[in-house]
């Protein structure tokens, strides 16, 4: 599966973030397989409208929405990348990840000590992005060296590998973080280095409840920082999603309308964390179940079979598809293969977000 770290400065509302995500996920426990991991990771449903109707059409007695891992990693405190406060304990934890969610305190509490003195979002957010990139500096300033030794032994593996670090070196020495070099078409040899500076970011401004339906200034500070550089944010109140995640499932969403708001928080933090991840959905319907299933934007079939089933990939012969759209436009499986809408494809076809899937596989 794919996971989230959650991150931030000591008091910004991380772990209020993470028991809201939690304890709702646990609340949709009656048809959702929910479990807490570790005390820090907890597996969350990712919510997706589109699954209510897709079940009422296909007549399923159960919804399964496919689901994202969140882990709390508390203790990032600056000078973490020379060791404070365990720093590289949560470095490590850091590095395991494959997005990073980034909490930033955008509500004043005199009651709640910052630990750098003052509300300031944009300052917080450098200081853990400084610490990122010191460790990620440190990290391959240890690995250059034997690499190099090997280049000049004409070993192409290593010289192709000196070849990815040492711009990232020099950028990383500049103060900027080593997504920002990458060049196209070499991410995932990138993401093998194993960098923290190279994982998508998400910003959640954390705001007092008065400012969850409008943001303050704090967090549009935030969102001009977010846009320069190409990351995702979003303006939430822990405080109210705390509250929220308590109520029955039924109450929660009178009481957001009560405060303003379209939607839960949390539901926001989800579906941007699934987008930062660069996450697809294809569905499964039939009358046991209406099944969400996630993929990586780009996967094939039989590989796209392989989430459900390591035999499905083994055994694929084809796949019967149909989009979203036309599966409910035209009431379902025989309405779609009727009306032309239904598709044979094979081992090549590249699944598209939405499709609804049925695999043909010999066993
Ligand atoms: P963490 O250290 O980042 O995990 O922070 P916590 O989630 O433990 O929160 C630290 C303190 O801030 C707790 O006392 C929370 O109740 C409080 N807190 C969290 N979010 C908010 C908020 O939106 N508004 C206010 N006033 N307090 C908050």
């Amino acid at each position: 599966g794919f996971n989230c770290g959650i991150v931030g400065l000591p008091n910004v509302g991380k772990s209020t973030l993470f028991n809201a995500l939690t304890a709702t996920a646990s609340a949709q426990a009656a048809n959702y397989p929910f479990c807490t991991i570790e005390p820090n990771v907890g597996r969350v449903a990712v919510p997706d409208p589109r699954l209510e109707n897709l079940a009422r059409v296909g007549k399923s007695q159960r919804i399964l929405p496919t689901s994202l891992e969140f882990v709390d990693i508390a203790g990032l405190v600056r000078g973490a990348s020379r060791g404070e406060g365990l720093g590289n304990q949560f470095l490590a934890n850091i590095r395991e990840v494959d997005a990073i969610i980034h909490v930033l305190r955008c509500f004043e509490d005199d009651d709640i000590t910052h630990v750098e003195g003052g509300v300031d979002p944009v300052r917080d957010a450098e200081i853990i992005e400084t610490e990122l990139m010191l460790a990620d500096l440190d990290s391959l300033e240890k690995r250059i060296v034997a690499l190099q030794k090997k280049a000049r032994g004409n070993d192409r593996e290593a010289q192709a590998q000196v070849e990815l670090m040492e711009p990232l070196i020099a950028a990383l020495r500049e103060g900027r973080p080593a997504r920002t070099v990458i060049p196209a078409g070499q991410e995932a040899t990138a993401a093998r280095l194993q960098l923290m500076t190279t994982k998508p970011v998400l910003y959640v401004c954390n705001v007092e409840e008065g400012s969850a339906a409008t943001g303050n200034n704090f967090s549009k500070a935030v969102e001009e920082r977010a846009k320069a550089e190409g990351a995702a944010c979003v303006v939430v109140s822990a405080a109210i999603e705390a509250e929220v995640s308590q109520l029955p499932a039924e109450d929660q969403k009178e009481f957001l309308e009560g405060l303003g708001l379209e939607d839960s928080g949390l539901d926001r933090v989800i579906a941007a964390g699934y987008r930062l991840l660069g996450l697809s959905t294809y569905f499964t319907v039939g009358p046991k179940e209406t099944r969400a299933w996630t993929i990586t934007a780009g996967t094939k079939a039989p590989q796209a079979a392989a989430v459900i089933h390591n035999d499905f990939e083994r055994g694929f012969i084809a796949c019967e598809t149909v989009s979203y759209d036309d599966y409910v436009k035209y009431n379902g499986e025989a309405g779609a293969k009727e009306a032309g809408r239904m598709r044979v494809e094979g081992r090549d076809y590249i699944v598209q977000d939405g499709d609804v899937l049925l695999f043909r596989f010999n066993v």
